[in-house]
C-alpha cells in the first residue's frame, strides 16, 4: 500500500460498506438511520483529515470497517444523548445559576408528574364547572406564607419585573436609586428592563448614597412608581446611605403611587444566622408589591413571584403582558408542591434541598470529605495528594445577604497534571463533575454533592486522572 497520504484515502471503506458491518447494522436497529449515516460521514471526514495531515490509522487497517465502528458508535451515542444533562455540583455554591439553580425535592415531582401526564383543572373551576384561572392555584399559599393580599406567579423574576413595570407605570416615570441600577448577569440590566417595559427611568441619588429627599424631589405628576432593587450580587461598604423600605413606602403612599420592590432571591423562612430577611417581614415594611424568583432561596422551580396589595397585583393580573409570561402547568404543580411544604417549617427545612444544603451540619460535610478521601486513596494507581482544609461555601443565586457557610474542602494535586486539565476531563465524565480550580489545586466542596454521588465523584476523579496521564 502506498504511503502517499492522498492515495491512502482511496483505501478508506465507503459509507455503504460500513453500513453492511454487523456493529453498524445493530446501531441502525437502535437509532435513527439518518443519525448513523451522519455519524459514519463525520468519522470518515475526520479520518480523511488525519490522513492528509500524515496521521490516521495504520496502513494495514485503513480499509477494514472494524477500524471505525467504535468511533461511529461513540459518535451516534453522543448525538443521541440529551444536551441538557444532570451534573454533579462539587463547587459548594448551592444556588448556582449556571448549574440550574435549585435542585427540586423529588416529592414535589410525584404530584407534578400526575399533573403533567394527565388532564388537570389548570384553568377549570371544579365547583362551577366553568373556566377558572391558573393563577389561583398558588396565590392562596403565596398569600398565606407572605401575608400578601394577592399573589401571582410568572415565568421568572425578570418577567415579574417587566410585567409589573408595564402594568403599573407604562408611559410614566419610575424613580430608582443610582446605587440600585444593577446588572444581574445573563443580560438582566435594570435600565434595559425598564426601557423594555415602557416606563421611563428616573435616577436619583449617587452611586454610594441616596437619601429620602432625593426621592421626594424627583416626584412629579408623571411619576408612576418608586422601585427598590435588592443588591443581589455585590456589596456596598464604606460611606454609604440608603433609604429604609418603610420610609420609602411612606413617601410613595403620600404621593399616591406604589412602591415596587425587586427582592431577587426572596427567602420564605429565615435561613441561617443573619441571612436574607424573609419575604413576609419585607412585605410588612410597606412596599405595595414584592417580586422574587422561585428557584433561588425558595428552592423550587424557575418562576417569578409577585406578592402584595390587592389593588396593585390586580392591575398586573389584568395586564395583557401577563398572558405572555404565564407559567405552564408543570411549573405551577411544582411550585404549589413546594409551597405546601413551607406550611410545616421543620418539614420544609428537611425536604427542600436548597434549605437542607445551606444548613448542612459541618460534621456531615466533614464525614463526606473523609469518605471521599478514603475512596480516592483506595484507588489503585491513582496518584493524588489530598489536602483537607476548612473553607467556605456560598448560597449563591443572588442571595448575597446570606453569610458564607463554613465547610470542609478537599484540595487535590495530581503529579504532573495541570488542575485545569483534570477539571476539563471531569466535565467530560458521565455525569460531568463540576469543580473549582484555585492556587494550582482542584477543589471539591462536599456540601453540594448528594450522598449517592460520592462514589461517582471518586470514579470520575480516578478516570479523569487516568485519561490525563495516557
Ligand atoms: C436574580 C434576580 C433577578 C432575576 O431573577 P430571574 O428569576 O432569574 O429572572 C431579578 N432581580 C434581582 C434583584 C435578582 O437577584
Amino acid at each position: 500500500m502506498s504511503t502517499d497520504p492522498s492515495s491512502r484515502l482511496r483505501h478508506l471503506p465507503s459509507t455503504d460498506l460500513l453500513l453492511e458491518s454487523t456493529v453498524v447494522k445493530e446501531l441502525i436497529e437502535k437509532y435513527p438511520r439518518a443519525i448513523v449515516v451522519g455519524s459514519i460521514r463525520k468519522v470518515l471526514d475526520g479520518v480523511r483529515r488525519e490522513l492528509l495531515a500524515g496521521g490516521g490509522p495504520d496502513p494495514d487497517r485503513i480499509s477494514s470497517p472494524e477500524t471505525y465502528v467504535e468511533s461511529i458508535a461513540g459518535e451516534v451515542a453522543r448525538y443521541m444523548r440529551p444536551s441538557l444533562r444532570r451534573v454533579v455540583n462539587a463547587t459548594g455554591i448551592v444556588i448556582h445559576t449556571n448549574l440550574g439553580r435549585a435542585p427540586i425535592a423529588p416529592e414535589a415531582f410525584d404530584h407534578a408528574r400526575m399533573i403533567a401526564e394527565r388532564y388537570s383543572n389548570l384553568e377549570y373551576d371544579l365547583e362551577d364547572g366553568k373556566r377558572g384561572s391558573r393563577h389561583d392555584h398558588v396565590s392562596r399559599l403565596l398569600c398565606h406564607l407572605t401575608g400578601a393580599e394577592m399573589a401571582l406567579a410568572v415565568n421568572n423574576c425578570a418577567a415579574a419585573l417587566l410585567t409589573t413595570l408595564h402594568a403599573v407605570a407604562r408611559g410614566r416615570e419610575v424613580i430608582v436609586s443610582r446605587g440600585e441600577l444593577i446588572e444581574i448577569g445573563g443580560s438582566f440590566r435594570l435600565p434595559e428592563i425598564m426601557e423594555a417595559s415602557g416606563a421611563k427611568l428616573v435616577e436619583v441619588g449617587t452611586t454610594n448614597r441616596t437619601h429620602l429627599d432625593d426621592y421626594r424631589r424627583a416626584l412629579k405628576p408623571e411619576t408612576g412608581a418608586i422601585l427598590k432593587v435588592h443588591l443581589s450580587n455585590f456589596r456596598q461598604e464604606g460611606f454609604t446611605a440608603k433609604v429604609d423600605t418603610g420610609e420609602l413606602a411612606e413617601v410613595a403612599r403620600e404621593a399616591g403611587i406604589p412602591l415596587l420592590y425587586d427582592l431577587g432571591s426572596g427567602a420564605f423562612l429565615p435561613v441561617g444566622e443573619g441571612g436574607e430577611p424573609p419575604v413576609a417581614s419585607e412585605l410588612r415594611a410597606g412596599p405595595d408589591v414584592i417580586m422574587m424568583s422561585g428557584d433561588k432561596l425558595l428552592g423550587s422551580v424557575q418562576a417569578g413571584l409577585i406578592v402584595g396589595r390587592r389593588e396593585t397585583v390586580e392591575k398586573i393580573r389584568s395586564c395583557p403582558v401577563l398572558r405572555a409570561v404565564r407559567p405552564g402547568k408543570v411549573t405551577i404543580a411544582l411550585l404549589e408542591a413546594t409551597l405546601l411544604r413551607y406550611l410545616d417549617e421543620p418539614r420544609a427545612r428537611e425536604q427542600i434541598p436548597v434549605l437542607r444544603l445551606i444548613s448542612r451540619p459541618f460534621r456531615d460535610i466533614r464525614e463526606d470529605a473523609d469518605a471521599l478521601r478514603d475512596q480516592l486513596l483506595a484507588r489503585d494507581g491513582l496518584q493524588v495528594d489530598i489536602e483537607i482544609t476548612e473553607g467556605e461555601s456560598e448560597a449563591g443565586g443572588g442571595a448575597i445577604g446570606q453569610p458564607p457557610m463554613a465547610t470542609i474542602l478537599l484540595g487535590l494535586v495530581f503529579d504532573g497534571i495541570r488542575p485545569e486539565d483534570i477539571a476539563r476531563r471531569l466535565r467530560m465524565q458521565d455525569p460531568p463533575v463540576i469543580v473549582r480550580v484555585r492556587n494550582d489545586k482542584v477543589w471539591i466542596d462536599p456540601r453540594t454533592i448528594f450522598a449517592d454521588e460520592l462514589g461517582l465523584v471518586a470514579d470520575a476523579i480516578a478516570e479523569a486522572a487516568q485519561a490525563a496521564r495516557s
